[in-house]
């Protein structure tokens, strides 16, 4: 069984800058990078999972959402590898490309992206985790069967309330920081 931490991008482990259109204006939080070392550390493997809808509503480019997912690689790769792979969703149901205007099922808080890397059947769910700032990354943990953990940071604030309305048991952190000392 894989004790996996599944990592949501925006809010999470950088600024959330909606609909980022240049991969060299990404601000990665300045503790993201030992946050990931340590996660990995304690025996974790590690999945960005993220939703860019960017690219369906013309914001930017496939192109642009690779550059992001090689720029983040590249970052938290550098020196041994941290991350195991990075998902993202280009779709949206009302987006105006038509190629990636459909209702998917791997956008958030779908299963999809995870179902690709087919592990689900391998997830060690009490000891894995979602990580992220919005309702949408709760309910990926709920629908996944794992822990979902809600950081401060991006719009974890703002969407803090809404999460308690739910009766989800939500881990909360100050940042992904804190959350990566904490787990054992
Ligand atoms: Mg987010
Ligand atoms: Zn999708």
């Amino acid at each position: 069984m894989r004790k996996i931490v599944f990592l949501d991008r925006d809010g999470t482990i950088c600024e959330d800058s909606d609909y980022l259109d240049d991969f060299r204006k990404m601000k990665i939080f300045s503790f993201s990078y030992d946050a990931l070392a340590i996660i990995k550390n304690k025996g974790y493997e590690i999945y960005v999972i993220t939703n860019q809808s960017g690219v369906a509503k013309g914001k930017f480019s496939l192109e642009e959402a690779e550059n992001q997912k090689k720029f983040v690689l590249a970052y938290f790769n550098r020196e041994k590898k941290l991350i195991e792979d990075y998902l993202y969703c280009p779709h949206h149901k009302e987006g105006v490309v038509e190629k990636f205007s459909f209702e998917c099922n791997c956008r958030k808080p779908k299963t999809g992206m995870i179902e690709k890397i087919n592990t689900l059947s391998e997830i060690d769910r009490k000891n894995s985790y979602v990580v992220g700032d919005k309702l949408i990354d709760i309910e990926l943990a709920v629908n996944l069967g794992v822990n979902p953990v809600l950081v401060l940071t991006g719009y974890g604030n703002e969407e803090q309330k809404k999460i308690m309305e739910k009766d989800y048991n939500v881990l909360i952190f100050n940042n992904l920081l804190d959350f990566a000392n904490s787990i054992i």
